[in-house]
């Protein structure tokens, strides 16, 4: 019996998502009297896999078929399944991310096991219960749900638990061969389209993100959110109506039909904040609301409101983070 941790990597390191869901995996397998391994997908650097023992993952197991660099589903859930049966893996930690709820559910289905997502919790292990906290209705409420069967998948929210680092350990990177055959890869990308990513921050990926709407007034005005989210480090995201007019590209669009944010930090910048784009970014820790009505909705959900006009708001804001930095 052990805890298998799936770890996304891309261009060698490890994401920062996956570095909490290792951490998630050890903590679990303590709890548990186990250990956990993590198996690695995506392109990884052996370096970055043996610094996941900061993390309390004791083995790494990799597999550098090139034909794994990019995420193809049959091949992904086909390599972790054949890990988990090989460690005898009785939980399954993986992130909620796009890749890992796609092959947490085929998971399931292969592995005849429970599968919880959008977890937010550590799991609570009573009387022979394993119960496990996730976010419902886009985040508006919480439900505990009860893994019944013998195997249980989990897949991890991100930002809802801190990564441990334990500085000085190192895990073990052992070479894994899941034995893939070409029909595995059946279901791969024929073409990847990569598009330049502005403010250098991967938006799913992103601790801070600083988002405008149709407040900006137009696309010449957007180098006021991509000024502060230089000054913070931050990725760059819009409102559905900004992108649905060509201001901005459609990944930046969050909300409930475009992408799930869940940041340390949010800052809105003349969005009205209407129930759709919040169902996209209302788990993020603290979210800073820039609007000119002081009616509009997004305040009822902000944790720091500025009542002011963006223009004028945002050069002060970006020059006071450049004057504390
Ligand atoms: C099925 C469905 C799905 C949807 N999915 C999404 C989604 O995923 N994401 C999403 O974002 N929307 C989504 N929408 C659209 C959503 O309902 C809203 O229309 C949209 O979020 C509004 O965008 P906005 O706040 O940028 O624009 P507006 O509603 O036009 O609001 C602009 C805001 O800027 C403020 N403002 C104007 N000028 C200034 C200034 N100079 N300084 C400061 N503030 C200023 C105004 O007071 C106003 O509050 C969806 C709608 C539907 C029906």
């Amino acid at each position: 019996m052990s805890v298998l941790v799936v770890v996304e990597c891309d261009k060698g390191e490890v994401k920062k998502s996956s570095l909490e869901v290792a951490s998630y995996g050890a903590q679990v397998a303590q709890a548990l009297g186990t250990t956990a391994t993590a198996v690695a997908v995506g392109e990884a650097s052996e370096a970055s896999l043996a610094s996941l023992g900061e993390q309390g993952i004791g083995k790494v197991l990799y597999d550098n078929d090139a034909r794994l660099k990019e995420f193809v589903n049959g091949a992904y859930t086909k390599l972790i399944a054949a890990a988990a049966k090989q460690e005898q893996a009785q939980v399954i930690v993986l992130a909620n991310s796009n890749i890992g709820t796609s092959v947490g559910s085929r998971l399931a289905v292969r592995l005849q096991a429970s599968l919880a997502t959008n977890v937010v919790e550590l799991p609570r292990v009573e009387g022979g219960k394993f119960t496990v906290k996730r976010g419902a209705y886009s985040g508006k409420a919480f439900s505990d749900v009860v893994l019944v069967n013998d195997r249980k998948i989990i897949a991890v929210k991100k930002n809802s638990i801190e990564a441990l680092h334990n500085a000085g350990q190192t895990a073990q990177v052992q070479s894994f061969s899941a034995q893939l055959a070409d029909a595995d890869f059946a279901d791969a990308p024929k073409q990847v389209i990569m598009q330049e990513q502005t403010g250098g921050v991967p938006l799913p990926e992103a601790d801070k993100v600083v988002s405008g709407g149709r407040g900006m007034k137009g696309p010449e005005n957007w180098h006021l959110i991509e000024e502060l989210a230089k000054a913070l480090g931050a990725a760059t995201a819009c409102s559905k109506p900004v992108s649905d007019v060509d201001w901005r590209p459609h990944h930046e669009h969050v909300g409930q039909t475009g992408i799930t944010v869940s940041p340390n930090l949010y800052i809105a910048c003349g969005i009205s904040g209407a129930i759709q784009h919040l169902a996209g970014v209302n788990s993020s820790k603290v979210i800073v609301v820039i609007n000119k009505d002081p009616e509009a909705p997004f305040f009822k959900a902000a944790d720091y409101g500025i009542v002011g006009d963006v223009f004028d708001v945002l050069p002060k804001l970006t020059q006071a983070v450049k004057d504390l930095s």
